[in-house]
């Protein structure tokens, strides 16, 4: 019996935080506030099933990234990470 992830890469979010930031986010990095990695979010493990996108640090589990749409709002908690380094616009 094969082991099947429960997570998808970060690639699978990238639409959801495109449409939010206007780029393409699969090059930022983010640095995990629980054990200090960095890592492209791209890396990320990607939690799509709930309500709403959930990423997690490769390195610890820990939640870097959680974003939620409501029918006004989105709700994003980056309380995980230390810092979101994005490449600047061209
Ligand atoms: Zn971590």
């Amino acid at each position: 019996m094969t082991h099947t992830p429960d997570h998808l890469d970060g690639n699978a979010a990238a639409g959801d935080l495109e449409s939010l930031f206007g780029a393409d986010m699969t090059t930022a990095s983010a640095q995990c506030r629980g054990c200090g990695r960095r890592t492209r979010l791209a890396e990320a493990h990607a939690y799509l099933g709930g309500p709403g996108t959930v990423l997690r640090c490769p390195g610890c589990q820990g939640v870097l990234l959680r974003l939620v749409r409501s029918p006004r709002d989105v709700w994003l908690d980056a309380a995980g990470m230390d810092h979101l380094r994005l490449p600047a616009p061209a």
